[in-house]
């Protein structure tokens, strides 16, 4: 038989999995520790008996759009909903980029930005963070002098924990006003730290944002993000989008999740000290970590201890801990991070770790 072949360029990369192991202290994909209030379950089972599910559900999710609007007090026009953060930044490629277009990129950052970059056959100029995981000015220009149509960045940057500077997304801003490209900011952990690119929004700024309910509002099983970002780029990505893609429940569940500001709020904040807990903690430790802004922390053992990552990873798994093992990446030798879970989660984490570096 001859079989259909799929894509040569596919051969090349193998997609994009992180285990699911069952152990008793999952802390590897930076989900909420926490499942969402029981009052939003309450409203959503009652909202969604409504739901007409023999009819396509409302095109534009109008309603989580206008909530999403003024929630962040910017207009309607200025937000898009997708299934995921995933789903915005593949839109976002799908109307900027392709053949013939490129994405600046700074690595290490979130291995789906160059992903799904490739998988649009968008071609991507990477460019070196500093040993710190921040992002120079020397560099972003060299980036910027290839004139890409697109310019990717991670605040807070996934997995390193680096917050960029206002001082250099506006600079950023303002280098791709020049030339013509679109900055994105990929914002899945800003309300783990106190500074987003929202400020900079405008119908006149080639700046969008993304943002996740995946994170601080305790819905990664949802599967809903969205951008927040100038009319004509949002207008850009409905000209892509499916038909119908953001199903009638999920817009509900999104909805009724704001009404729950103040209690996403405490937990995003609770997270955030359980983090500085964390690293002091690991202060005490023969270990290296970068400075987070996110609900995770990236660490690698010091050469002293003789332990790689990937062994102090194996060795977590042993006591039931799972965290991201990122050693084998590239610029990541050795690296390992670790999603903020509840205290006690946490507690456990750091016994197991003290115990396997004693
Ligand atoms: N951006 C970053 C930086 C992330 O870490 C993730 C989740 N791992 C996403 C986007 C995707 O999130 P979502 O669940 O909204 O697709």
């Amino acid at each position: 038989m001859n079989w259909p072949q799929v894509r040569e360029d596919l051969a090349l990369f193998g997609g994009y999995h992180s285990p699911q192991v069952e152990v008793k202290v999952r802390l590897n994909t930076n989900e909420s520790p926490y499942p969402p209030p029981e009052e939003w379950l309450e409203d959503l089972r009652r909202e969604s008996s409504g739901i007409q599910w023999n009819r396509y559900p409302d095109r534009e999710g109008t309603q989580l759009i206008e909530a999403i609007a003024s929630f962040h007090n910017v207009s309607k026009g200025n937000i898009i909903v997708a299934n995921g953060s995933n789903e915005i930044l593949q839109s976002l490629y799908l109307a900027y980029g392709g053949y013939s277009r490129s994405v600046g990129i700074f690595e290490p950052t979130y291995a789906l930005h160059a992903h799904i970059a490739r998988l649009t056959q968008t071609s991507v100029i990477i460019a070196e963070r500093t040993p710190a995981f921040s992002v120079d000015h020397e560099t972003a220009d060299e980036v910027l002098a290839q004139t890409p149509n697109l310019v990717f960045l991670c605040s807070p940057n996934n997995p390193t924990g680096t917050v960029e500077s206002r001082e250099l997304v506006s600079y950023l801003l303002e280098e791709c006003k020049k030339i013509g490209s679109l900055l994105v900011v990929d914002e899945a952990y800003c309300e783990f730290t106190d500074w987003s690119a929202l400020e900079l929004i405008g119908n006149e700024s080639p700046i969008a944002i993304s943002r996740t309910f995946s994170k601080t509002w305790s819905m990664a099983s949802a599967r809903l993000g969205y951008l927040i970002g100038p009319e004509r780029v949002v207008d850009a990505m409905k000209r892509i989008v499916l038909p119908y893609h953001l199903d009638s429940y999920k817009q509900i569940a999104g909805r009724l999740a704001l009404n729950h500001k103040e209690e996403m709020e405490t937990r995003a904040k609770l997270l955030t000290s359980e983090r500085e807990r964390i690293a002091k903690a690991l202060t005490a430790l023969p270990i290296q970590q970068w400075q987070s802004g996110a609900n995770f922390i990236l660490f690698k053992p010091l050469q002293e201890t003789g332990i790689s990552g990937q062994k102090l990873w194996d060795q977590l798994l042993h006591e039931s801990i799972l965290i991201r093992n990122c050693s084998s990446w590239p610029r990541l030798k050795d690296c390992l991070r670790v999603t903020i879970g509840t205290p006690e989660e946490n507690n456990m984490f750091l016994q197991a770790l003290e115990g396997i570096l004693e």
